[in-house]
């Protein structure tokens, strides 16, 4: 790996102009932020979810804001389809992908005694499962695009992944996973060049937080009395933390997991 960031200016190490990305779940939430994030920093981005007509909505709008995006339909969780997603983003953004965002995911309260084995079997499919498995098939395109760090994979995880939450463990294992395949996919992949890093959000204000509000107004009360900075992140705060990896400037950065939560952690 010879060049470095070092070597280039300072617009050429804060930007991702001429880059190409593919955000799983941009129709909403974090990976709606994501997608228009590094969008306007001038990546052309790719992402999918499970809903058409929402989906479609979202390229409209991001075509009126004069971003790069293109949209396909994909339920991670199903094999056949992240092939497909995987064809599809191959034939969209030319054979070359820099940044890979794996951000859906499936949250799901419920006791660990009542959590059935369908349950357990989408959240792991949804959450951990979709993650390796589009690492391999992106391999070879993220290769292409290599050298000096030049290319990234970002996992969105949780704090969850650290800390215990009643109510929340089959998630929560999925997302502990996700922080040891970013050291173990990054320490594999160093040599490819391919840089491999996870942001790990606290709360934050979609619509995963507010059904929780609604449901459990008194957990979340409680909650908040070990949030140093007293309110939900937004998603344009998960979001620039994600870019930055992704960027040249983040060039000698790999096998971390960068916690986004107020402080939750450090209380
Ligand atoms: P949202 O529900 O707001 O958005 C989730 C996005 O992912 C939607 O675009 C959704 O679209 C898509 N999606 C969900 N399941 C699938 C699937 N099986 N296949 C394809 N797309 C899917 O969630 P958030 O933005 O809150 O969460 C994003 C990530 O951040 C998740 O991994 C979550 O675990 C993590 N996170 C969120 C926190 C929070 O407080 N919000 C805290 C910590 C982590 P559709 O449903 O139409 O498929």
């Amino acid at each position: 790996m010879a060049a470095t960031a070092a070597c280039r200016t300072v617009e050429g190490r804060w930007s991702l102009a001429g880059s190409t990305a593919l955000v799983t779940g941009g129709s909403k939430g974090i990976g709606h932020a994501i997608v228009e994030e590094l969008a306007g920093l001038g990546a052309r981005v790719h992402t999918c979810s499970r809903n058409a007509a929402e989906l479609e909505e979202c390229r409209r709008q991001w075509e009126g804001k004069n971003l790069r995006v293109t949209v396909s339909v994909c339920d991670v969780s199903v094999r056949a389809e992240r092939e497909k997603l995987m064809d599809t983003v191959k034939r969209t953004l030319g054979g070359k992908l820099d940044i890979l965002v794996n951000n859906a995911g499936q949250s799901m309260v419920k006791a660990a005694t009542e959590c059935t084995g369908e349950d357990y079997a989408l959240v792991m499919a949804t959450n951990i499962e979709s993650c390796f498995h589009l690492e391999q098939l992106a391999h070879p395109l993220l290769l292409r695009s290599a050298g000096g760090g030049a290319s990234s994979v970002v996992h969105i995880s949780s704090i969850a992944g650290f800390v215990g939450f009643p109510g929340l463990a089959v998630y929560s294992m999925t997302k502990g996973a996700m922080n040891q395949l970013t050291r173990s996919l990054a320490a594999e992949w160093a040599g490819d060049g391919i840089r491999v890093n996870c942001v790990a959000p606290g709360g934050i204000n979609t619509d995963v937080a507010k059904d929780m509000i609604t449901r459990d107004p008194e957990i979340v009360k409680s909650q908040a009395t070990q949030l140093p900075m007293q309110r939900l992140g937004e998603t344009e705060e998960v979001a620039s933390v994600v870019a930055f990896l992704c960027m040249p400037a983040a060039s000698y950065i790999t096998g971390q997991v960068i916690c986004v939560d107020g402080g939750r952690t450090i209380a």
